[in-house]
């Protein structure tokens, strides 16, 4: 992948999917600054990546902060000298219907989806900018492109995010700077945990590759997107959903 000795940025790297993508850069020899809320949990991802020949900065921000936002990029800098890569991949859910969603409901996810995934963008553009070189990636998810019950809030700030993504892509070629999304179907994390068997089996039942995905798929699709190979691709969506929508 040619990705050895580039520097990413990965929000929500405390667990789940974000944790699988830092693992995935640092096995092809990217030095990652790990992001997250809980300082502990980042901890033992760089220690674990040290422990296997890799480098790793762990940096504690909230992304729905901008002041934060802008600590991370500078710290990345301050530590590597450069950013080649941002994912945005710190997300939360507050499900609810419609009629019963609360004001505090809709801002959380509005403020850590859209605006965390805002806020980090236009801190590493200015470095990106400079350097005339750098990828964003954005995990937005399969259903801010189909919508789901009970998940306004969630698919508005999913949706947010292609609409983020594809005009920064313009904004930003001339740098050589690319931004693409990507769009993961159901991917077995703590988010999805809570599912009943019930519901998982009907699930699974929609999607064509009759499973739900690994964190390993998306963090796969993330080092393409990230690697010299995919500097022809910007403003694009990629569904790595299992098929569930075409
Ligand atoms: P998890 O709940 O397992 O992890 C979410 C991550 O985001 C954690 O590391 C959490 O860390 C971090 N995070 C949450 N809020 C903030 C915040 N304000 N500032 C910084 N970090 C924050 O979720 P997944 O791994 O499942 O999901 C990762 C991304 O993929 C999310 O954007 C999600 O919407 C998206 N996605 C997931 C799907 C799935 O099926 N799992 C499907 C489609 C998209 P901490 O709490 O330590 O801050």
């Amino acid at each position: 992948m040619m990705l050895s000795d580039k520097v990413a940025i990965v929000t929500g790297a405390s667990r789940g999917i974000g944790r699988a993508i830092a693992l995935a850069f640092a096995a092809q020899g990217v030095k990652v600054v790990a992001s997250a809320r809980s300082a502990e949990a980042l901890e033992s991802l760089v220690a674990e990546i040290e422990m296997q020949g890799g480098k790793a900065l762990a940096v504690v921000a909230d992304v729905a902060t901008s002041a934060d936002a802008d600590n991370l990029v500078a710290q990345a800098v301050a530590a590597f000298e450069r950013v080649d890569i941002l994912v945005n991949n710190a997300g939360i859910t507050r499900d609810g219907l419609l009629l019963r969603m609360k004001n505090d409901d809709w801002d959380a996810v509005l403020d850590t989806n859209l605006k965390g995934a805002f806020f980090c963008v236009r801190a590493v553009a200015k470095v990106m900018s400079k350097q005339r070189c750098g990828r964003i990636i954005n995990i937005s998810s399969v259903v801010g492109e189909m919508g789901n019950p009970g998940q306004a809030n969630y698919c508005a700030s999913k949706a947010g995010l292609l609409g983020l993504t594809k005009s920064v892509a313009r904004e930003l070629a001339r740098r050589n700077v690319t931004v693409n999304a990507i769009t993961p179907g159901f991917i077995a994390t703590e988010m999805t945990e809570g599912m009943t068997d019930k519901a998982r089996e009907t699930l699974t039942e929609q999607i064509p590759l009759g499973r739900l995905g690994e964190s390993e798929d998306i963090a796969h699709a993330v080092l393409y997107l990230a690697s010299d190979q995919a500097s022809y691709i910007t403003g694009q969506v990629l569904g790595v959903n299992g098929g569930m929508y075409m």
